[in-house]
């Protein structure tokens, strides 16, 4: 089972990239925003819940997003393996995940890390919300408030799985095809 961490900042190309990676690898597409996003569309408890966070920039519990997880795992349990975007954001969440995957006869086969400069980020949020409609990418003091959660709670991630030697990364700007293929063949590497 292959297991894949496409982390990276809020705009940084994961969902497009799982996109490919899914179709290419027949993986299943786990995130964590996009389960939260569709919660606050049908207004479940989960959902109404989860939006006073996540339209002021903030991030939802630890425990919302490891039972988000638990959830999908259980509801795909005869995929090839899975790719995790936006999961984990926390160091807490990151050490957990292992148990968690480990009941499901698997464990994280690589983490690829998108990089960008946050400049760039701002720039592509601000543009996605004119399609994407979506309240946290709309004002850009909840996108900067975004990428600085990003940089105080998340980044650090990166050296948790730098010193289980499961981490890669990938300059996040270019052309699509160029950076899937860098990935393509770094997934190639760890599988
Ligand atoms: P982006 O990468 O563009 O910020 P996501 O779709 O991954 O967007 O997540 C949207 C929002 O959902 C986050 O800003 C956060 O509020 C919440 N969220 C998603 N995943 C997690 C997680 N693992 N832990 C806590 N909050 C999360």
């Amino acid at each position: 089972m292959l297991n894949i961490i496409l982390f990276g900042p809020p705009g940084a190309g994961k969902g497009t990239q799982s996109q490919k990676i899914i179709d290419k690898y027949k993986l299943v597409h786990i995130s964590t925003g996009e389960v939260l996003r569709k919660a606050i569309e049908a207004q479940t408890s989960l959902g109404i819940e989860a939006q006073k966070y996540i339209d002021d920039g903030n991030y939802v519990s630890d425990d919302m997003a490891i039972e988000i997880i638990k959830e999908e795992l259980d509801n795909h349990k005869n995929s090839n393996g899975f790719i995790f975007d936006g999961f984990p954001r926390t160091t807490f969440q990151a050490q957990k995940f292992s148990g968690i995957l480990s009941k499901y006869s698997g464990d994280v086969n690589v983490m690829i890390s998108l990089e960008l400069e946050e400049n760039d980020l701002v720039e592509r949020l601000k543009n996605r919300s004119k399609e994407s409609g979506r309240p946290d990418d709309s004002k850009e003091e909840i996108i900067w408030k975004r990428i600085e959660i990003y940089n105080q709670t998340t980044v650090q991630i990166k050296d948790y799985y730098k010193s289980l030697g499961k981490y890669e990364s990938v300059n996040g700007i270019g052309e699509i095809d160029v950076i899937f293929d860098k990935i393509c063949a770094i997934i190639e590497k760890y599988s």
